[in-house]
């Protein structure tokens, strides 16, 4: 294609939107060869393969950069530019379900949710968008206010901001299990049990765009600055920015999703009816494969038991490895999976992806029972506590392995208020070890699981430390590191401190370039004087230094290894 008639494409998409800076284009292409699809979703943002047709957005830059490639493509209405979209910003109307609330409608429910459940929902703000709106998620739990050891659950919707059906049928989501706490058995053992963090609209400026507060017409699938959040994360193959710098939208979910950590989540769009499970970057499966397809089996069949034989009837019957149907990089469900140790899946949840009010209370009825049980499966698995057999502490960021299983990043962590985890896993008899620096790991065999059950397995870890001695009677007046004795030493040596109250205490020991090579204690002790037996077998000889962290106080001292 000639410059000439780019220019012109340019200029007739541009004058159609002349009030708006950034534009958005949708359209479709005919490939001969998938492979191709890994080079052009570097540039576009594809969002749909059927057979050989390629759906697709662009902005003004990636469109330039798309027709390098010289391919022939067709533009096509945008789906966010539907005319005549059902808004209502009556709270009771838009509880009827049929309707999409203005934009101060919505913020006006999330907070009223608050005021009338204010012991089982809190809305927290992950942070702000380009033009300032709020990233907000409701929290539901029984005692919600109080931090209890419970998995953590998260729904987004919409981060494709014209993929809306999700936005409504999540706000409903809320309201369904605030309303019937206490009376259905289902939502009340769910709200008891799990934290769940749904977040109805994850891209607040893409759904209005650009400031149209009281219409959802218009609405795009970009951010304010024309970047494709869903491809904005870091990806396991492709690095930290493989779809450019981090959005705001990007960086206020990352902050949230390393303060919590999720044990299983759902990020809804549209445009198709499918659940995509992991991975989406590389076509190596998952070591949990066989418990994604099962999962993504169950979401999709008990679908099917409340829908319309044609819905959610695409791909595998309603399931696809994200891979295999087309290669995308930076999706957040990846990243939650790979960097964040959950268990992600992309739920396409109706063809249209602006569907009209009317319409959706239909695919609630379909989805609505698939909501639940798929929170359930966090419920599932193996479960416990890691904790130092010493001082009885939560070991935080407890590393469980599973055995000749895990790979791909799926071992998981314990968290640090109650040294928690959750192991989501296929019936099967396992072996898992437990470990954390300073602590000695552990190994257990033959644990028994269950899909579809709990296995609890709480597990002490003793610490590399127990070669510590108090020395007991007088309560030290200050904190103190002393100089380790023998110095130099070889290749054992003591560091003794001491502390004047019980202290959440580090240890740690780094070599001259400042890399740390042990964490010798990382828990809480007693007031006292302790003496530390440290080992440096494995070392080689040098400077080490040798620093302790108890409250605010901070010392760090050197000490001389001679092999
Ligand atoms: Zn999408």
């Amino acid at each position: 294609m000639n410059r000439l008639l780019l220019f012109i494409i340019l200029f007739l998409f541009a004058s159609t939107t002349y009030s708006q800076q950034l534009h958005e284009y949708y359209f479709k292409f005919k490939i001969e060869d998938r492979g191709v699809i890994n080079n052009l979703s570097k540039i576009i943002s594809i969002d749909n393969v059927q057979g050989n047709e390629v759906y697709a957005y662009a902005n003004d830059e990636e469109l330039v950069e798309f027709m390098q490639y010289e391919i022939k493509f067709e533009m096509l209405p945008k789906p966010g530019d539907v005319s005549n979209v059902s808004m209502s910003d009556n709270i009771d109307e838009i509880m009827e379900w049929d309707t999409y609330p203005t934009y101060d409608a919505y913020v006006t429910m999330m907070n009223q949710f608050v005021a009338a459940y204010p012991n089982l929902c809190r809305i927290v703000n992950a942070g702000s968008t380009v033009y300032g709106r709020s990233i907000l998620f409701a929290v539901i739990s029984d005692n919600v206010n109080t931090k209890e050891p419970e998995p953590q659950f998260q729904y987004s919707s919409s981060m494709h901001g014209d993929e809306t059906t999700g936005y409504v049928l999540m706000l409903r989501l809320i309201n369904q299990l605030l309303t019937n706490y206490n009376t259905d058995p289902k939502i009340t053992n769910l709200v008891n049990n799990i934290e769940i963090w749904i977040n109805p609209l994850a891209n607040p400026d893409g759904t209005y765009y650009p400031q149209s507060n009281n219409t959802i017409s218009g609405a795009r699938r970009y951010n304010a600055n024309g970047k494709d959040l869903n491809r904005n994360f870091p990806d396991p193959a492709d690095g930290p920015n493989p779809g450019g710098a981090w959005q705001p939208e990007t960086i206020a979910y990352m902050n949230l999703f390393t303060a919590n950590r999720f044990v299983l989540s759902a990020n809804f769009h549209g445009g198709a009816e499918v659940v995509n499970y992991p991975w989406d970057t590389w076509s190596r499966l998952s070591a949990d494969n066989s418990w994604w397809v099962y999962v993504c089996r169950q979401y999709a069949d008990t679908v099917h038991a409340n829908a319309p034989s044609t819905y959610m009837d695409e791909f595998d019957n309603g399931i696809t490895n994200g891979y295999a149907w087309y290669r995308i990089t930076g999706g957040r469900q990846d990243y939650m999976t790979y960097f964040r140790r959950g268990r992600e899946v992309t739920i396409e949840i109706s063809n249209t992806k602006l569907l009209p009010g009317a319409q959706l209370p239909a695919h609630w009825n379909y989805n609505y029972k698939s909501f639940l049980n798929y929170m359930q499966r966090c419920l599932y698995g193996i479960n416990g506590t890691v904790k130092d057999s010493i001082t009885l502490q939560p070991i935080n960021r407890a590393k469980i392995t599973v055995n000749s299983f895990d790979m791909d990043s799926s071992e998981v962590l314990s968290d640090s208020l109650f040294g928690k985890y959750y192991r989501m896993i296929n019936t099967g008899t396992y072996s898992l070890t437990f470990s954390k620096t300073g602590y000695n790991s552990k190994t257990v065999t033959n644990v028994y699981a269950k899909k579809d059950s709990l296995t609890t397995l709480n597990v002490l870890l003793r610490p590399v430390s127990v070669n510590i001695s108090n020395n007991g009677n007088a309560i030290p007046q200050d904190y103190k590191l002393y100089q380790n004795y023998p110095n130099p030493f070889n290749p054992a040596t003591t560091i003794s401190f001491a502390l004047p109250k019980e202290s959440d205490i580090v240890l740690k020991v780094y070599d001259i370039s400042g890399r740390e090579v042990a964490e010798l204690i990382n828990g809480v002790l007693k007031a006292g004087e302790y003496n530390y037996k440290f080992d440096a077998s494995d070392l080689s000889s040098g400077v080490y230094f040798y620093s302790i962290k108890a409250g605010s106080y901070t010392e760090t001292k050197k000490m001389l290894l001679v092999k």
